[in-house]
């Protein structure tokens, strides 16, 4: 299993020219995936499980553009990416007389809400990229909106979010039951 995603950075470009003055190192564009855990068979026996899945250490560049972070070039890379992954065939691995065949999970899940608003082609931010509801229907808690279930992966749009949502969180919390995180 792995997760992917893809962001857009600039900086300023004070003084530095290139030979070729249509060249630009001023915006760049990357999509990277990070490795979390690899099981084995269908009980989903545990072999290795990425010990820090939010460090920079396991992620790996897929691509890297010098273009600007605009919601074209992110739908564009998503679909380039999500090409790529349906083209992607199980890693074969011999080990005396025994055969192994890695399957490749990747889940998009590494967004920010610019892409998430390109991915789900929500054209504002203040419109919630699952309901496409807007600050004028937030506090109506009847209303019934049709959902977009391809946007479920990316979360709760915070735009829902009431002052006192993570006094509702830290409450359900309390009533689960005590869980381990796996030490080796
Ligand atoms: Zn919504």
């Amino acid at each position: 299993m792995y997760k992917w995603g893809c962001d857009g950075s600039q900086q300023t470009t004070f003084k530095q020219k290139f030979l070729n003055n249509s060249d630009s190192d001023a915006n760049i564009f990357q999509s990277l995936f990070v490795p979390l855990q690899l099981s084995c068979g269908h009980e989903k026996k545990l072999i290795w499980q990425n010990p820090l899945p939010s460090s920079p250490r396991h992620c790996r560049p897929i691509r890297i553009r010098f273009v600007k972070e605009t919601a074209d070039i992110s739908k564009e890379e998503i679909s380039y990416i999500e090409n790529k992954i349906n083209l992607l065939e199980p890693t074969q691995i011999t080990q005396v007389n025994k055969k192994f065949l890695v399957k490749h999970v990747m889940m998009f899940t590494m967004v920010d809400a610019k892409v998430c608003n390109a991915a789900t082609d929500t054209k504002s931010t203040m419109k919630c990229y699952i309901c496409g509801a807007t600050s004028k229907d937030f506090n109506n808690l009847s209303a019934r909106k049709q959902i977009n279930e391809d946007a479920l992966k990316f979360g709760l749009s915070t735009l829902h979010a009431k002052i006192r949502l993570f006094e509702a969180v830290l409450h359900l919390a309390y009533k689960l039951p005590v869980k381990k995180w796996q030490l080796s």
